[in-house]
């Protein structure tokens, strides 16, 4: 079957796309890993009425609502590879199961997160290591805080930090990345700069407890905040041709404002189309996207 609109990513901006097309009552598929960003948190903070609400129940919650639609298919899956079919629409391979084939394309599989090298970041991962405080500050807030230098984009970061806890920013060895207005800028916040390497962190995992500095010194801290580097959650839209414009914290797919990526036919929504990156903001970038993919469909574009 071939569907009007196929949407890679079942996520945030995923289900959001998707919904506007099945209410626009064409066929639409779903095809989804079923691992969204945030599935390292134990609850997703600020999204509208559903604050607190644990990332897998939240989408299922969403996904439900979503196959109350007879025209929607939806296929638990890993998308391997996509092409043009030849005749104006595209063919979709999967890990498992026969391929797709649609019209139209929506890249809605979001972004992967690469921590620094160092022991123990991973499995605290979006519990105790965090990535914004929008997110989690609430919770870990109160208490001493840390901020990991990763990029320039760390001092943005450490800026903001003091408003949930006292603060220390982890230059990491990084010392010579502050110019003096800077540092006067920070001072000023009541941060503490720490100069030298770090070594680890400690505590029970998913919990911290302080960062172990080079030195052997241990800074007792609740959280620490990292700016992570980002990457593509999969190399579809590379194998399609899409441009990107280079983000933040790492590639975006580069998108006009009805969310149509460089490709005719492809659309990109969520955290892989767009910056700032929030559930909000993905999920309000998959309706444009939604709504501008059913669009072209209807002037045949
Ligand atoms: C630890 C952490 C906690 C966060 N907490 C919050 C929070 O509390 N509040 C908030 O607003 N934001 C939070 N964020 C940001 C939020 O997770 C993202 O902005 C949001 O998930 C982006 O939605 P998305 O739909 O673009 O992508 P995602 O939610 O990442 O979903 C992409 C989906 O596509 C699927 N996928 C990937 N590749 C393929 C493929 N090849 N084939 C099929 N499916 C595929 C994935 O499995 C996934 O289900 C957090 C981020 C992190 C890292």
């Amino acid at each position: 079957m071939r569907h009007d609109a196929l949407v890679i990513g079942g996520s945030f901006a995923g289900l959001s796309a998707a919904m506007q097309l099945a209410r626009a009552r064409r066929s639409v598929c779903v095809v989804d890993a079923g691992e969204p960003r945030n599935r390292f948190a134990a609850a997703a903070h600020g999204f509208f009425g559903l604050d607190g609400v644990p990332p897998l129940a939240l989408m299922a919650q969403a996904r439900a609502k979503l196959l109350a639609y007879p025209n929607v298919h939806f296929v638990q899956a890993r998308a391997t590879g996509a092409a043009a079919d030849g005749a104006g629409g595209f063919t979709v391979a999967l890990d498992a199961g026969t391929p797709l084939s649609a019209q139209k394309l929506l890249l809605a599989f979001g972004i992967a997160d690469t921590l620094p090298a160092l022991d123990g970041l991973h499995e605290r991962w979006g519990r105790s290591v965090l990535h914004c405080p929008y997110c989690h500050g609430y919770e870990v807030g109160g208490g001493p805080l840390g901020v990991l230098y990763a990029s320039p984009l760390s001092v943005h970061q450490a800026m903001l930090i003091p408003d949930w806890g006292p603060t220390t920013f982890f230059l990491d060895g990084h010392d010579d990345a502050l110019d003096e207005a800077t540092r006067a800028k920070l001072l000023a916040r009541g941060i503490t700069l720490e100069p030298a390497r770090v070594a680890g962190v400690e505590g029970e995992a998913p919990r911290l407890t302080g960062v172990r500095l080079a030195d052997g010194r241990v800074v007792p801290v609740d959280a620490l905040f990292i700016a992570t580097r980002t990457r593509m959650a999969s190399p579809l839209a590379e194998q399609l041709g899409c441009a990107f414009d280079e983000g933040m914290l790492g590639p975006v797919i580069r998108t006009d404002a009805s969310k149509l990526t460089t490709v005719p036919g492809v659309y990109a929504a969520g955290d892989a189309g767009q910056i700032p990156q929030n559930a909000t903001l993905a999920s309000a970038d998959g309706l444009i996207a939604g709504v501008s993919l059913h669009q072209a469909l209807v002037h045949g574009l």
